[in-house]
């Protein structure tokens, strides 16, 4: 009983989940999510659920109370919304009226038709209507008899006494030619039984996995997993950072330590880098633990992946390998978690909330008392610097090194070209002597090699020779990338789209072209250099298709070319035998781009592919093509020296006031106007200022001071402007226990929710990888 009105109340018209989607802990963590990354709660919320649960928004185009047809009474448009019963979806209508669309958008204006969203139902699970043959069968021989007179039903039952096992409705149809009609009449008659089933959507149903067993683990191997196993038992909630060189047996200690796991009868995730690319690491988990484990990243459908997240929710799957998302999956005992190749940047999400996996993971693991294992050859130099403190309590740093491979073979022989000295000798190709020679050996010897092409936007942009023109969107402070196929020019930000110009339109020179995407100049190159040459490019352009990377993939493992030629993709977690060489044709590519870790990344990405090559029986040689011989983080990687770059890094990021020594959070604003942008940015600035003084931690990070705090800008953004919104950002650096989050979030709270909301937008970015 309550006091409350009951009119007031609404009934309850359907229970949609019998067992609800978040579990307790998930809701506690979505009240830290929010808290740390200055996001609304129910966006911590939604991220955590699959697409199919959070219900699609449709819009809806309907005619308007006051509609009366006047001038559109004859409009072929509108009669079919009057048979629709007034309303279609709006795309929909579009589609059916391609030459209507004007039309259609006058009367939207008049307010003859409005245009509404709407939420419309959730995805459920797939049903199937499936044929049941008979259950006694010699009962149903005897009335085949009794249907001569129906030829067809007789042909259906005949056919479900010869194959005694259910099967969907469709395919019995298509099998024997005939019509459902005839099944449901066998049906109607009680010979056979007709029930929706549920159809897993599995996205690896046509895939077999051959099952393996556990390896000898080596000495090295053996106490690393000790040491996992331990802390596991004592439900410590310890994170540990599993350092070990490309080659040294991470993987087998993995699926050693979570079939201890699953033995103890808990569950472990395990999280890899862009999982869509490397289909190998997916293998090697099914292989071991078949139907245990469950796969999620984002080439599934939305259907397969509600699948997959409702094998996890219901107990079905102990396992879950997948992309940054998975570390939500709704384990209820949760006793491990891998990240491997933490170091990785996909890891942080880029839209809010702008979470990093590895964040959520240690505080995750605390919730369950579960171990996670950061795995590594180059860990970044958060990671490394923590794992190296030793414990307050005396014990063992959690660091577990592996610095052998497990083939015994040596790390490959890697040689610097300078393409200074290539270029004065008079070669103007973009491969050395060295590598032209290298490649051609492993043509004689029927062997393989890998090439780099190391570029961040691997699509390019158009330049006028003559004046130096780039074709930039009108709409955001960006150069339009050019989309060979389909010959326009396109923004990458707004979507903006352009014809190719034939002319230049500053000068009208016809010397415009464009700067190739790299690797299809290589590719070219290499045909020429090499006539014959089997080359697989693997690049946004030929990866487009689902699967398109798996088929490549499989194509070259079968050495059904000689040369895997790509960008950043054809670095990641690839395993073949007769790659013997790998080359690098410009390492400088990411070097000088205006970002605190482009050293780091530029050493992760050098390390990670020369660690493609010679993995097994067969040495191998890399060759990393470069501008700039000298720079620290080309030769650290030349030497398979994680040490020695961190060692020069940290003195940088120290002088500079970087992380690891302190902490980010970038804030971004954004306006339609300048002056109004300028005029609140710089508000919020002093807002934040103020706060920071009262709580005494405005404090230069250079002092000797434990807690800290700077605040630098408002200053224009790297992009000042993207889809018409001026941006200004500001960057706060901290260290020591300051809970800066809140700090942003009281500060911005005035600016959010007053009128002027609507102009200028702010957008969180907590532990930025870039700014
Ligand atoms: P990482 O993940 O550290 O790069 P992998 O786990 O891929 O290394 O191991 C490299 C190779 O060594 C793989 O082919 C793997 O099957 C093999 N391997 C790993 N552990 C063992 C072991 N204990 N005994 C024999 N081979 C092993
Ligand atoms: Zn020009
Ligand atoms: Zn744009």
């Amino acid at each position: 009983s309550s006091d409350f009105d009951t009119s007031r109340l609404k009934p309850i018209k359907e229970l949609l989940d019998p067992a609800p989607p978040l579990l307790p802990d998930l809701i506690e963590l979505s009240d830290w999510l929010s808290n740390k990354y200055c996001c609304s709660r129910i966006a911590s919320l939604q991220v955590m659920l699959p697409a199919a649960l959070k219900g699609k928004e449709v819009k809806y185009i309907a005619l308007s109370d006051s509609f009366q047809a006047g001038e559109y009474s004859d409009k072929v448009w509108l009669q079919a919304l009057q048979a629709e019963g007034g309303a279609l979806s709006f795309e929909k209508l579009m589609a059916m009226f391609p030459q209507n669309h004007a039309e259609i958008k006058q009367a939207l204006q008049q307010g003859i038709l409005t245009l509404s969203a709407k939420v419309k139902d959730r995805m459920g699970v797939k049903q199937v209507l499936t044929v049941f043959p008979p259950s006694d069968l010699e009962a149903a021989k005897q009335q085949l008899d009794s249907l001569k007179k129906a030829r067809k039903q007789q042909e259906v039952l005949q056919y479900l006494i010869e194959h005694p096992e259910p099967i969907a409705l469709s395919r019995l149809v298509a099998e024997l030619n005939t019509s459902s009609s005839v099944v449901h009449g066998l049906a109607d008659k009680g010979l056979i039984d007709l029930e929706e089933v549920e159809q897993k959507r599995d996205p690896y149903k046509d895939r077999a996995f051959p099952s393996s067993t556990p390896l000898p683990l080596t000495g090295m191997q053996q106490q690393v997993y000790e040491r996992i196993v331990e802390q596991m038992h004592q439900q410590t909630g310890q994170t540990m950072l599993l350092y070990g060189v490309t080659g040294s047996g991470k993987t087998e200690v993995y699926l050693q330590s979570i079939a201890e796991c699953l033995s103890a009868g808990k569950q472990a995730i395990v999280l890899v880098p862009e999982i869509s690319l490397t289909p190998q690491m997916v293998e090697r988990f099914k292989s071991r633990f078949g139907d245990e484990v469950a796969v999620m990243h984002s080439r599934l459908s939305d259907g397969e992946r509600y699948d997959e997240w409702r094998k996890i929710r219901h107990g079905q799957a102990s396992v879950v390998v997948g992309a940054r998302s998975a570390i939500f999956a709704p384990f209820c005992e949760i006793g491990l978690i891998i990240i491997d190749e933490e170091h990785e940047s996909s890891y942080k999400q880029e839209d809010t909330p702008k979470y990093h996996a590895r964040d959520v993971a240690v505080r995750r693991a605390r919730q369950h008392g579960a171990v996670v294992v950061l795995g590594s050859a180059t860990p970044s130099l958060e990671t490394f610097m923590a794992a190296s403190r030793q414990p307050a309590d005396g014990s063992e740093p959690p660091l577990l090194p592996m610095p052998d491979r497990v083939s015994g073979q040596a790390m490959p022989a890697v040689r610097i070209v300078d393409m200074r000295q290539e270029l004065s000798s008079g070669n103007r190709s973009m491969f050395s002597n060295q590598l032209y020679e290298s490649l051609k050996l492993r043509l004689e010897k029927g062997e393989q090699s890998v090439l780099l092409l190391n570029r961040r936007g691997y699509s390019t942009f158009v330049m006028c020779r003559s004046c130096g023109y780039t074709a930039a969107c009108p709409h955001c402070d960006i150069s339009l990338t050019y989309h060979q196929k389909t010959h326009v020019l396109r923004c990458h930000y707004c979507g903006y789209t352009e014809q190719e110009p034939k002319t230049c339109p500053a000068c009208e020179s016809e010397h415009i072209r464009f700067f190739g995407t790299g690797t299809q100049k290589v590719e070219e190159e290499l045909a020429k250099l090499f006539p014959g040459i089997r080359v697989i490019r693997m690049d946004v352009d030929t990866t487009t298709e689902k699967n398109a990377h798996e088929k490549l993939l499989k194509a070259f493992g079968e050495r059904k070319a000689d040369v895997l030629l790509g960008t950043q993709m054809v670095a990641k977690g690839l395993d073949f035998p007769y790659v013997t060489l790998v080359g690098v044709i410009a390492a400088d590519t990411t070097l000088n781009l205006p970002d605190f870790r482009s050293a780091e990344r530029t050493f992760q990405l050098l390390t990670q592919v020369a660690g493609r090559a010679g993995r097994h029986h067969l040495a191998g040689e890399v060759i990393i093509q470069t501008y700039n011989p000298e720079h620290y983080a080309i030769e650290a990687a030349a030497d398979h020296n994680y040490e020695q770059f961190l060692e020069q890094e940290l003195q940088l990021r120290m002088q500079l006031m970087y992380p690891p020594y302190c902490r980010l959070i970038c804030i971004t604003m954004s306006s339609e106007r300048l002056d109004q942008l300028s005029d609140t940015s710089a508000k919020f600035v002093q807002e934040l200022k103020e706060l920071a003084e009262y709580e005494g931690v405005l404090v230069p990070l250079q002092s000797r001071m434990t807690r800290a705090l700077e605040i630098l800008g408002p200053v224009a953004s790297p992009i000042a402007r993207i889809k018409d919104r001026y941006r200004y950002q500001c960057v706060i650096k901290y260290r020591g226990s300051i809970d800066a989050s809140s700090l942003v979030e009281r500060a911005m709270k005035p600016f959010v929710e007053g009128k002027s909301s609507k102009q200028v937008l702010f957008s969180v970015d907590v532990d930025p990888q870039v700014i």
